[in-house]
């Protein structure tokens, strides 16, 4: 579980072992009950290829995808067994 209290700023890095993720924008979303939240768009570097992707998530997650749309796996942990406990580290700007 990933949770901020408050949005974190622009350039916070988040780090799952050792895959980094940094913040690049806050994007507005409207939620399906119509009121506005947050979303936080993150770039890092997909597990499988390499490549930069972006991939958003809540405030408060319980994951966010470690790989680009191509390789998406959903639910299939990077590596380790499922339930693993990831290392999760929070590095503000
Ligand atoms: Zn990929």
């Amino acid at each position: 579980m990933i949770e901020f209290t408050r949005l974190p700023d622009i350039g916070t890095v988040v780090i799952l072992d050792d895959q980094e993720f940094e913040l690049q924008r806050i994007v507005p979303h409207q939620k399906a009950d119509g009121s506005m939240t947050e979303l936080l768009l993150w770039e890092s570097l997909c597990a499988t290829c390499g490549q930069p992707y972006e991939t958003k998530t809540t405030v408060r997650t319980s994951g966010i995808s470690r790989r680009c749309a191509l390789h998406s796996k959903p639910g299939k942990p990077v590596k380790g067994k499922r339930g693993r406990k990831v290392k999760i580290q929070v590095i503000l700007p």
